[in-house]
């Protein structure tokens, strides 16, 4: 078979692979595009488990009639425009590839409207077919619609599971949004009906954001940590010991302000919790590393759930060191577990 060039509707769904794996990865892209845009307020629709539909509606920057087929192309981005960007990246999108993969797996459309623009504007796509951009009214900032997502990839829609599943996976992820932003205002409705809402202006750090989304047992059972050296900074909250988990649900882990997952961190923490708990049981925390943005790569996968840290031992051994003594007055009032 001869070389060819794919077409860009084709490559897009093949890049949608690995960007949207379900209802809740079109939510969060969408959100996190929001947040980038600096909206305060952030309501999301969704019916049939976001599966019929996500609509995300921000109060942030907008977009330029002129960009909204920009916005839908691939590799085009207003977050980064050197390797050396890259390397400093303190926007949670610089890809340029999520609008563009939804896009070409649903029935998609984007309005907008920047506050000193007289008009919006609206670009809707059909399966990854363009259509063009046309005229209207919406408030400052920008309303992204997702329908029917995988209607033309039947072998990804396969995998989508029930209506309770899926909203189940978007709440998750909006809890742990919810977590690291009491300043945003999410407002949630499914099927019509409002279905959970998180107060905005919040502080960060502030423990009634902690009680809104984890719960008052385990705000009642929190420590404190806050700790800073080596250019690190760890702050958050851990659980007491007396509050552990059967699973590992209540782990929120966070590098400047973005939600991931890190082997070597997660271990740190079980060490840390070696003596206190019960074998089997779970620690429960919220954790939010701050270092330089040049010490920590985020562009490890599209999806951007997985970071790799320059110097993963220093890190691996400050929240270990952290949280081992955030956690010695617990240590001092037990009784020392009998060796088995
Ligand atoms: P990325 O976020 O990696 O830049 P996306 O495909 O998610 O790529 O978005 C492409 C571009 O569209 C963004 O860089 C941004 O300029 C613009 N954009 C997308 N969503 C919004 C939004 N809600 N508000 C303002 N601009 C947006
Ligand atoms: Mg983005």
């Amino acid at each position: 078979m001869n070389i060819r060039q794919l077409p860009d509707t084709l490559v897009n769904q093949i890049a949608a692979g690995e960007v949207v794996e379900r209802p809740a990865s079109v939510v969060k892209e969408l959100v996190e595009n929001a947040l980038d845009a600096g909206a305060l307020r952030v309501d999301i629709d969704l019916e049939e488990g976001g599966v019929r539909l996500v609509r995300v509606r921000d109060d942030g920057g907008g977009i330029a009639a002129d960009d909204l087929p920009l916005a839908v192309s691939r590799h085009a981005t207003s977050k980064i425009a050197s390797l050396d960007d890259l390397e400093a990246v303190a926007t949670l999108g610089f890809r340029g590839e999520a609008l563009p993969s939804i896009a070409s797996v649903s029935r998609f459309s984007i309005a907008s409207r920047r506050p000193d623009d007289a008009h919006g504007a609206v670009l809707a796509v059909d399966g990854g077919r363009v259509a063009a951009v046309a005229p209207r009214p919406h408030p400052p900032g920008t309303t992204v619609e997702v329908r029917d997502l995988f209607y033309n990839v039947p072998a990804r829609r396969k995998f989508l599971r029930a209506e309770r599943t899926e909203l189940g996976h978007i709440e998750e992820w909006l809890r742990s949004l919810a977590l690291s932003r009491p300043d945003v205002e999410l407002r949630v409705s499914h099927n019509g009906k409002p279905s959970r809402r998180y107060k905005g202006g919040g502080a960060l750090f502030s423990d009634e954001r902690l009680n809104e989304t984890l719960g008052g047992e385990f705000a009642k059972h929190a420590l404190r940590v806050e700790h800073e050296g080596a250019g690190l900074r760890l702050h958050g909250w851990i659980a007491q010991p007396a509050y552990s988990r059967a699973s590992a649900d209540q782990q929120y882990l966070y590098a400047n302000g973005r939600a991931v997952r890190d082997r070597s961190v997660a271990h740190a923490v079980r060490q840390a919790y070696a003596d206190v708990l019960y074998h089997g049981r779970q620690p429960a925390y919220v954790l939010f590393l701050e270092l330089e943005p040049a010490r920590v790569d985020v562009n490890v996968h599209p999806a951007k759930h997985e970071v790799r840290f320059r110097d993963a031992r220093l890190v691996h051994d400050f929240v270990y060191r952290t949280l081992h003594d955030a956690l010695a007055e617990t240590r001092a009032g037990l009784q020392p577990v009998p060796a088995m």
